[in-house]
């Protein structure tokens, strides 16, 4: 109790404080030219809907945090228009997921919202407003990539925006048969590693197949695209838990995190994993069932390897296909 009227008494204190600063020198507009770009976004977007994103009498600032922080990328002091970064969490973003956080904090100062945990049906967040306290595992990312970013800024604005059509995108395995492919990279036996740089036909929609176990690894196995640190790479594959995990961008951790559905379609022994890039779509197959899409600008030229801890083999019966569609 004598905490909180502490805490309390802090809080008018700042109050006053904050009252004082505005009357003698007027509101503040402070962002850091790092985060500019994102706001100037977001007083756009919220103003193509009709909402009023005016700090003039507010103030604003937006800053990198002076000391590192391991538990939060951003925070909001509520009631102070006042925003802190964490500067290493923010080198690590892939630019959506820096609008993301951007949002995120501005949702709290600008439009009082505090956290919601909520699901779509298909097991993604409903809103960019996530936040703790998380009530299970699950990765933290939002995937607002793409023709995904569309619904989460409108849900940041309208926390009623109806279900994204985008969360009933599927596709059927049996859509692309076999005579539809084209090998042009094959790896069959049993292997520890591989890495091949590839190059595909401009324009052309491709395929990953291969089999994959997790045997003896305390951690992750799996393949990647792209170069690290490339917001066009992505990485995926599945942990020894059976949590299968798909990163994009640059260090953009848990995009999907199916832990509860993968066990089902998971086993012990190899198991399937189909990768199909079409029109700037890529769509992905555990044991032929599927499982996410996400938006991804088409690259046929990119290094394709394999992420693997330890020395035993865990892959096999690799292939690399150009789809004749
Ligand atoms: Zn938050």
């Amino acid at each position: 109790m004598k905490n909180l009227q502490i805490l309390v008494g802090i809080l008018f204190l700042g109050a006053l404080f904050t009252m004082c600063t505005k009357d003698e020198e007027g509101p503040l507009i402070d962002v850091r030219a790092d985060f500019k770009p994102f706001l100037e976004s977001y007083i756009q977007e919220a103003e193509s809907r009709g909402v009023k994103a005016d700090f003039s009498e507010t103030g604003l600032s937006i800053q990198f945090r002076p000391v590192e922080d391991e538990e939060s990328a951003g925070v909001c002091f509520l009631g102070q228009f006042r925003i802190e970064i964490d500067r290493s969490d923010w080198n690590g973003m892939a630019p959506p997921e820096k609008e993301g956080l951007i949002f995120h904090e501005l949702g709290h100062c600008h439009l009082d919202r505090s956290h919601l945990n909520t699901l779509l049906p298909n097991g993604e967040w409903k809103s960019r407003m996530r936040g703790d306290p998380f009530i299970d595992d699950r990765p933290v990312t939002v995937n607002n990539s793409g023709r995904r970013r569309d619904y989460y800024v409108d849900e940041i604005f309208n926390t009623n925006t109806p279900v994204p059509d985008w969360v009933n995108i599927t596709q059927s395995y049996d859509f692309i048969n076999d005579t539809q492919k084209h090998v042009i990279y094959e790896k069959i036996p049993d292997s520890i590693s591989f890495k091949e740089r590839l190059f595909l036909p401009s324009g052309a929609n491709w395929e990953i197949e291969l089999e994959i176990n997790n045997f003896e690894t305390e951690e992750f196995i799996g393949i990647s695209w792209g170069q690290d640190n490339n917001e066009k790479s992505w990485r995926m594959g599945y942990s020894r838990e059976n949590q299968f995990i798909i990163t994009s961008g640059q260090d953009q951790f848990g995009t999907i995190f199916f832990k509860d559905d993968v066990d089902e379609l998971i086993n012990d022994e190899y198991n399937e994993l189909t990768v199909r890039q079409i029109d700037n779509v890529c769509y992905v197959f555990i044991n032929q069932n599927f499982i996410y899409w996400f938006d991804y600008n088409r690259q046929v030229i990119g290094t394709f390897q394999s992420i693997d801890r330890g020395s035993i083999d865990h892959f096999r019966n690799i292939r690399v296909s150009e789809l004749m569609l």
